[in-house]
């Protein structure tokens, strides 16, 4: 079994908004492979083999937690249709300035939802600030898995001090038993290389969701031919990186005893499925 454990799409009525705003903000160093839309995504997961992909929503303002529950209860009880309910796994998303931040993790653990979505320059927070460690601490004791945003994003250029390495280990320094998934390799683009590395010590896991730009580039090839095994997840990206391409990518770096771990055997342990 393949699960993508990094992918996105909005709901249709805001699809081709996002995809074009994004696209011009990154001013066309990035294509995206896909409109942005639920299909499109579930046509790409069918095309190229992939069995399970992880929604991740981000909620860019407090208010929006509602709706992007409902967008993922909508995803889980068939009501946006059968492929729908079987290949997508809803992450939720708390903004960190909610008032009711801990309530509302408590909501999604209590659901029955896996895990939740964050993103620092999204939402103006860094991993290092201990004001964002009780979050951290709830979404520990809850079980939940957090999928974050790691090092470099390309809409924020020049950007690199809320949520590299660095300020990863932080955070797991301080906060104990965190199933955290430290996107993009850890966050390594544009840090010191083997600056993830002690991320691995810190049992954090790192997904490969890499800008198909820096494929051939050393450290994210180092990073993902050498960290742990049980440590590594697959994942796209998508729509900004082609599934097959990735799957591609991965299986050329890691040795073929590895890949039912790396591509869902790891996934399927962290997520409880
Ligand atoms: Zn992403």
């Amino acid at each position: 079994m393949i699960i993508d454990v990094h992918s996105h799409h909005f709901p249709d009525s805001i699809a081709v908004r996002a995809i074009a705003g994004m696209s011009h903000a990154i001013e066309g160093l990035l294509w995206p492979v896909g409109d942005g839309t639920l299909a499109n995504h579930l046509d790409h997961l069918e095309h190229d083999g992939i069995d399970k992909a992880v929604l991740c929503q981000i909620a860019t303002k407090p208010a929006q937690f509602e709706v992007l529950l409902r967008y993922a209860e909508a995803i889980r009880s068939g009501e946006m249709g059968a492929r729908a309910r079987e290949r997508i796994i809803p992450f939720l998303s708390v903004h960190p300035d909610d008032t009711e931040c801990l309530r509302h993790l408590d909501e999604i653990a209590a659901r029955g939802f896996k895990g939740i979505k964050l993103h620092p320059y999204y939402q103006n927070f860094r991993l290092d600030d201990p004001q964002v460690w009780p979050m951290f601490e709830k979404i520990a004791d809850l079980g939940l898995v957090v999928q974050c945003h790691c090092g470099y994003d390309i809409g924020y250029p020049g950007r690199y001090d809320a949520c590299g390495p660095k300020e990863v280990a932080v955070l797991l320094r301080h906060v104990k038993n965190l199933k955290f998934i430290a996107a993009h390799l850890g966050g390594c683009d544009g840090h010191p290389v083997h600056s993830t590395d002690e991320l691995a010590d810190l049992g954090a896991y790192i997904d490969t969701s890499v800008l198909m730009r820096h494929w051939h580039y050393d450290e994210p090839m180092r990073i993902v031919s050498s960290w742990p095994t049980e440590r590594i997840l697959f994942a796209t990206d998508f729509p900004w990186s082609s599934c097959s391409e990735a799957v591609r990518w991965v299986k050329s770096l890691r040795d073929q005893r590895d890949w039912d771990a790396v591509f869902g055997g790891n996934a399927r342990r962290l997520l409880g499925i």
